[in-house]
């Protein structure tokens, strides 16, 4: 029996676990009823268009994409690019980062490269990002500061070319793709991705940077696809210069 109906059958559990300071008189559970109606909806609407859908999902995950993207609400990875559950595997966080020592991003790395294998990892930033205005805009805020410390360093890598942009709005969509190309890199290096290079997997690493402005993707063509890093370089100079230290 879920806890749900346990609450319903015996609000004492939840009155004396201490797990509410107040609650309401359905003990949460009629609480969001909007969004249940609104997942029945969508259920209905899946069914009709293909009764088969949730058993075949059920059966299988084959994924071939894993995205990598910014907790942002307004940067829904499936519906920008247009896949339906199950052929896309994500990971999202503040500020699309992939820090070599979180344990959260690399289990999803680990998992979606060695059991999944997918073909395509796209890391996904977008314009307009409040993660990395707040990582360079000098106020504090706490934990989230220290998340946000890998793109101060990319600011700081970059503050040459970064200063000598005189709007600060299109400095800072110059430090998301910045930070963009720097999360590939940790990508591509890290030993999962390496060690299936080296097994001949077929995997791509790819930066992308998303318009909230406009619904459109960008690729930063800084893809990178094979061990020793070989890729296509980036048109912009910017973009170059941080590609080459990859080298
Ligand atoms: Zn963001």
């Amino acid at each position: 029996m879920s806890l749900c109906c346990r609450l319903r059958r015996d609000p004492k559990i939840l009155l004396s676990s201490g797990l509410v300071a107040h609650h309401s008189s359905h003990y949460g559970c009629a609480m969001l009823d909007h969004l249940k109606a609104n997942n029945r909806a969508w259920v209905e609407r899946m069914v009709s268009a293909d009764p088969d859908f949730f058993r075949r999902l059920e059966g299988q995950q084959t994924p071939e994409y894993l995205w990598i993207g910014c907790s942002d609400s307004r940067v829904p990875a499936n519906e920008i690019v247009g896949l339906d559950p199950g052929e896309l595997f994500v990971h999202r966080n503040v500020a699309n980062l992939a820090p070599p020592q979180d344990a959260n991003y690399l289990s999803v790395l680990q998992f979606a490269v060695e059991v999944l294998k997918v073909k395509h990892i796209m890391v996904v930033g977008h314009y307009g990002c409040s993660g990395v205005s707040a990582a360079v805009d000098g106020k504090r805020r706490g934990l989230v500061d220290h998340w946000l410390h890998p793109i101060r360093e990319v600011y700081h890598e970059h503050h040459d070319s970064l200063d000598a942009i005189p709007d600060w709005s299109a400095r800072l969509d110059s430090l998301c793709e910045l930070n963009v190309i720097r999360q590939v890199r940790n990508v591509a290096s890290d030993v999962f991705v390496q060690e299936a290079w080296a097994r001949g997997q077929d995997l791509r690493v790819h930066g992308w940077v998303y318009s909230l402005a406009n619904g459109l993707v960008t690729d930063l063509d800084v893809t990178i696809e094979r061990l020793g890093y070989q890729r296509k370089l980036a048109p912009d100079p910017q973009v170059k210069t941080e590609v080459n230290r990859l080298d």
